[in-house]
């Protein structure tokens, strides 16, 4: 069978100004970056804390790999679990304030392990419209019923939970959503969960080391949360944003670890992560804890961009994270004024459908501790000139 329908519908993506492009990186991840052969002003990654490149973690991965090689070479259950592995996971469950933690290879991984560990045709997952790919793919796999509710509407998430008979019912939220950059109500959730005899996921993959005091994310960030923890909750973050590194991992009560360690098919079936990763992430955790001049940067570089930007046309939507989208609308002008900035020697991805609605395509602006007030300053500058056009 030849190729030549994928190229006409790659054709139609493209004339919907919805065909994807990759951009080669020729630098380390940072705020200043080597893209196509030109240097840029990056407002794109998820590095939140400026981690990625930090020379302490790069020391930190080669020290791990002149202890433990390069390669795992088995899974978890074979013999790929290292002993620093074993200290990440217990680190991790520490800062977290959870009993247990388990690592996997990435936060799609994650939230396909966990969801399918718990869920099977009996269970119902209740899932915010704006929730992550992963973990509605997650569902699918798992043939487990799903009930979507429109985004923080949990007067109708009530009436799902209520209505429904199944066997086991999982609510399903981004901690911190990924494309808005608001966060979910955890602590209503929470409640409705209890009221219901239900689990809560929060997939923390944008508040992990970046909200609370201490960057233990989003149960830091609600005091109610605070310790002890309640036991219903299956916390899932990942490693690969703020953490600056790579991988993920889901904490809470030792059974439920327990379980996934049994039941987890993307924990189970696939090769462990190299340790130096973990070795990075160790020295990663430290610092995420001790310097918390990076999360009181990032609040101050929200307030800059937040009080500077006096749009008219295009809206920043409600946001206290780093994460600050502006709102474009069509396809077209979000990716027209993606490449005005470019051209300005500005990095800020436009996000269109499928990965948001219809109709809001935006401006994902991502902050990063690395960057300074001036670097904001240039970002605000640029929109307000683009805006006038
Ligand atoms: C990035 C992301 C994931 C996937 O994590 P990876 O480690 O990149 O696979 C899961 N959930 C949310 C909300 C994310 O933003």
């Amino acid at each position: 069978m030849p190729f030549s329908s994928l190229s006409l519908e790659l054709q139609q993506r493209e004339a919907d100004g919805l065909l994807r492009r990759r951009r080669v990186l020729q630098s380390p991840q940072g705020v200043r970056v080597r893209m196509d052969g030109e240097d840029v002003l990056s407002f794109c990654s998820n590095d939140y804390l400026g981690l990625a490149s930090h020379p302490a973690l790069v020391e930190a991965a080669c020290a791990g790999a002149r202890r433990f090689g390069v390669g795992a070479g088995a899974s978890h259950l074979v013999s790929g679990h290292t002993a620093v592995h074993h200290e990440l996971e217990q680190k991790l469950a520490e800062f977290t304030g959870l009993p247990a933690a388990l690592l996997f290879s990435t936060g799609y991984m994650a939230n396909l392990g966990i969801i399918t560990a718990l869920l099977g045709r009996g269970g119902t997952l209740f899932a915010d419209k704006l929730n992550h790919a992963s973990l509605n793919d997650a569902a699918l796999l798992a043939r487990a019923r799903m009930m979507r509710y429109p985004h923080g509407d949990l007067a109708v998430l009530e009436r799902q939970l209520a209505a429904s008979t199944a066997r086991r019912k999982l609510v399903a939220s981004d901690a911190v959503f990924s494309m808005d950059g608001d966060i979910a109500p955890v602590p209503e959730l929470l409640a409705l969960c209890e009221k219901y005899d239900a689990w809560l996921l929060l997939d923390d993959a944008h508040g992990f080391g970046v909200l609370g005091k201490n960057g233990r994310g989003t149960l830091e960030h609600f005091s109610s949360l605070l310790a002890p923890r309640p036991s219903r909750i299956i916390y899932m973050a990942t490693l690969g944003k703020a953490a600056g590194v790579f991988g993920a991992f889901a904490a809470g009560a030792p059974e439920l670890i327990a379980w996934l360690v049994q039941a987890a098919r993307s924990y189970i079936y696939t090769t462990a992560t190299p340790p130096l990763l973990a070795a990075a992430l160790l020295e990663s955790l430290r610092i995420i804890a001790e310097e918390t001049w990076r999360r009181e940067r990032l609040a101050e570089l929200v307030d800059v961009l937040r009080g500077g930007l006096k749009s008219q046309r295009w809206r920043l939507m409600p946001s206290e994270t780093p994460i600050q989208p502006l709102l474009i609308g069509s396809s077209q002008s979000a990716v027209r004024a993606s490449e005005n900035l470019r051209q300005r020697g500005i990095l800020v991805p436009a996000i269109r459908p499928p990965t948001v609605p219809q109709g809001t395509a935006r401006l994902r602006i991502t902050l990063s501790a690395a960057h300074s007030v001036a670097d904001v300053r240039q970002l605000v500058d640029a929109l307000q000139q683009l805006e006038n056009e």
